[in-house]
């Protein structure tokens, strides 16, 4: 099979397709936004209990990348690299929505007008005929 991916798309993402697969998906950005980054979820996701089945027993957890590490020193220098610094650039702005898509559609509710009663009767007598 031919090349998949276009030229100059590197960007720091060593493998597309390993990123691509479902069974290494991490967690979205909205779900870190609304969930790991509160500050007691946080605490708790710092301060894990032992995993064996975990890298580094689950002892060295970056919330904002949603991954764990082998050793503190990988997390630290994790923190000064500029993957995570783009995380948490991403993460300080607001979700993508559904309200956001719906707008977007056309669907949002300042769109709509409010039907008055007579006009939803007007309406009704329409479709009767
Ligand atoms: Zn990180």
């Amino acid at each position: 099979m031919g090349r998949l991916r276009c030229s100059r798309v590197h960007n720091a993402r060593r493998d597309v397709h390993r990123a691509a697969r479902t069974r290494v998906r991490g967690r979205d950005l909205d779900q870190i936004q609304m969930l790991d980054l509160d500050s007691k979820r946080r605490l708790e996701l710092e301060a894990q209990p032992l995993d064996f089945e975990k890298p580094g027993l689950a002892q060295h957890y970056c919330v904002e990348c949603a991954k764990y590490y082998e050793t503190d020193t990988a997390l630290t220098s994790r923190w000064r690299g500029k993957v995570h610094k783009r995380r948490c650039r991403q993460l300080k702005e607001p979700a993508y929505t559904i309200e956001e898509a719906e707008r977007a559609a056309g669907l949002g509710r300042e769109t709509r007008k409010p039907v008055s009663t007579t006009a939803m009767l007007m309406i009704r007598m329409a479709r009767c005929r």
